[in-house]
């Protein structure tokens, strides 16, 4: 079916994008009192040692943990409620859309809608006071049995966050439908152009990338009390020109990065309009 290609689609990574710490340690270690240093040691001697990819490598270190091991997918997506954010979220989210409500865009039924496309687990995010405003969530979920986590189900690595992309272009949300399914342009439903990517650093490189290449917006930001992380942007935005615009993560109103935010989503809801009329 043609699709109006109407919809603004902003799709932030997680970790240190959305949130200055990162998920395990914020939802599950503080409750089970697990220490990040020798935990993450652990999971990066797999990675270095055994090659493991680095989210099974976490994934299989969480289940060791007996307190961990014990949890349900239900438990650990009401632990999400334990999630912290950025300055300003998750306010800025029902903030941002406002600006498509007038009638300009409602006219051609312009919409916003945010997806997290992260690495971290799906089920936290799910839980967390983000989620009633987000359409989707793509993260590293695991298999249960016997009401228990079991095994590691999907891993979303760096590379596969980009079939994410392809997935909220395409509309193929469900993990049983085939991302690779030849679709005619009119079909698809967020076409790149009319997206923004939203990512903290090299982890992110790949769908900077993609997104960037097929004519969408991308917006590194850093930690502003993070030194690296802020060299880590400057390398992507002037050297490497990977990303359109650098900005410190603040999601409030008037900061660098809402204006950023604010701006080219207007811009995309503009070009909607025009290209209707
Ligand atoms: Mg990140």
């Amino acid at each position: 079916m043609p699709q109006p290609q109407n919809i603004v689609g902003v799709v932030f990574d997680y970790d240190k994008t959305l949130s200055p710490s990162y998920m395990q340690e914020d939802a599950i270690f503080k409750r089970f009192g697990i220490e990040p240093k020798p935990f993450w040691g652990r999971t990066n001697a797999l990675v270095a040692d055994h090659l493991y990819e680095s989210e099974l490598a976490w994934m299989y270190q969480l289940l060791d943990h007996p307190e961990v091991a014990k949890l349900s997918n239900a438990e650990l997506r009401a632990m999400g409620q334990d999630l912290k954010f950025y300055p300003g979220l998750p306010d800025a989210l029902p903030q941002m859309r406002a600006l498509l409500d007038n009638t300009k865009y409602r006219e051609f039924g312009v919409q916003l809608e945010y997806y997290v496309v992260t690495s971290g687990l799906k089920e936290l995010v799910k839980g967390s006071p983000l989620t009633p405003h987000l359409k989707a969530v793509f993260g590293c979920e695991f298999d249960e049995r016997d009401g228990r986590l079991w095994r590691p189900k999907r891993c979303v690595s760096h590379t596969a966050k980009t079939q994410m992309l392809f997935r909220i272009s395409k509309n193929l949300i469900s993990m049983s439908e085939d991302v690779n399914v030849h679709m005619p342009h009119e079909q698809i439903r967020i076409p790149f152009w009319n997206m923004v990517y939203v990512g903290d650093g090299p982890t992110d490189v790949p769908c900077f990338a993609v997104v960037k290449n097929y004519g969408g917006k991308t917006i590194a930001v850093y930690d502003p009390s993070d030194d690296r992380a802020y060299q880590k942007c400057y390398e992507l935005t002037v050297n490497e020109k990977r990303v359109d615009m650098a900005a410190e993560a603040n999601y409030a109103p008037k900061s660098h990065l809402r204006r950023t935010l604010d701006r080219m989503i207007l811009e995309i809801a503009d070009k909607i309009v025009d290209s209707r009329r």
